[in-house]
């Protein structure tokens, strides 16, 4: 589907909670630019293959995949689709350096997981099923080495025009967004999304202060004069900086209820997890872990902020008010 001149967005499906994820084709020239690939599944496969078809666009036009960060659903197709297309693959260089422990080596960081449970107050039992919950993901993608690293800030030419990079650390070390000033485009991949907050979780992979990388971020793509967002999930919308004042408000809550969930004395990661998303010891390990990521998050932000007192000893991680 044409969302705007020469942009095209495919839908690709996806087995989880979120059906779908969001790819865009962008004419440039002759050939065209691919933003992010969809998940290494045969069904995605299948229906890019076929959305190509149905636009009458040969795979080998695609001569630049664009990555917005590692997550299965971005990346998976990415290296299957490079050598298709023998494409120039595109990525920010903290995003590389995930991909290696995460796909190829996982082994190791189930072992980092299992300590880090252990440290936020996870019950040995619970943690046997939790600190495996993501290696499934892992058989939808494949390590591969880019063509092209980014740092953020870069310009990329594309159709007479040119592309700005955005790196938005947050809801991954080397998330980027792409820019298109002359359009007033926004490729805002996970960053910023019209109807959840993405995730923004501490663990071993993430930046040392996630939610304060991706209020900074928000920041950053606030002062962007932007008339139209392109999500990775979802429908495009126009207010950027209505989405984000929601979403910070949204995080300003979370903190605040922290802090008061706190009050009473130290407390765990795991326990105030439990407390603040109520029913999370029902759901699934996959959402259990995001949860307790999620929470340590918000309590690393108020622990620079001076509102939560963060106390370590070899054991154990505990947070209480200040
Ligand atoms: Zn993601």
């Amino acid at each position: 589907m044409e969302v705007a001149a020469g942009i095209f967005r495919l839908e690709l499906p996806m087995p989880f909670e979120l059906r779908h994820v969001n790819v865009y084709l962008l004419r440039d020239g002759d050939h065209f630019s691919l933003i992010d690939t969809g998940l290494q599944t045969q069904e995605s496969r299948e229906t890019l293959n076929r959305k190509l078809d149905e636009m009458s666009l040969p795979v080998e036009r695609i001569n630049r995949i664009l990555i917005t960060h590692i997550h299965p659903d971005h990346f998976g197709l990415a290296g299957e689709l490079r050598d298709r297309a023998r494409a120039e693959l595109v990525i920010h260089r903290l995003e590389v350096a995930l991909m290696e422990p995460r796909y190829a080596r996982a082994e190791d960081l189930v072992h980092d997981v299992a300590a880090w449970l252990s440290k936020n107050g996870v019950p040995a039992a619970e943690a046997e099923f939790i600190k495996s919950a993501s290696m499934a993901a892992r058989e939808f993608v494949s390590v591969v080495e880019p063509d092209t690293l980014l740092e953020g800030a870069e310009r990329l030419s594309i159709d007479d025009s040119e592309l700005a990079v955005v790196w938005t650390p947050g809801h991954s070390p080397g998330h980027c967004c792409f820019y298109w000033p002359a359009r007033r485009v926004l490729f805002s991949g996970d960053h910023l999304l019209p109807k959840i907050s993405p995730n923004i979780g501490l663990h071993p992979q993430s930046g040392a202060d996630p939610l304060d990388d991706y209020l900074a971020s928000l920041d950053r793509v606030r002062r962007l004069d932007v008339d139209l967002v392109l999500p990775a999930h979802g429908d495009p919308f126009r207010d950027h900086r209505e989405r984000i004042d929601a979403i910070v408000h949204h995080h300003d809550e979370r903190k605040a209820a922290l802090v008061d969930l706190a009050r009473d004395g130290a407390r765990s990661g795991w326990q105030l997890a439990g407390e603040l998303f109520h029913g999370i010891r029902d759901r699934n390990v996959f959402q259990q872990r995001l949860a307790l990521q999620e929470t340590l998050a918000h309590c690393q932000s108020l622990a620079v902020e001076g509102r939560l007192r963060k106390q370590v000893s070899r054991e154990l991680v505990t947070w209480r008010a200040a």
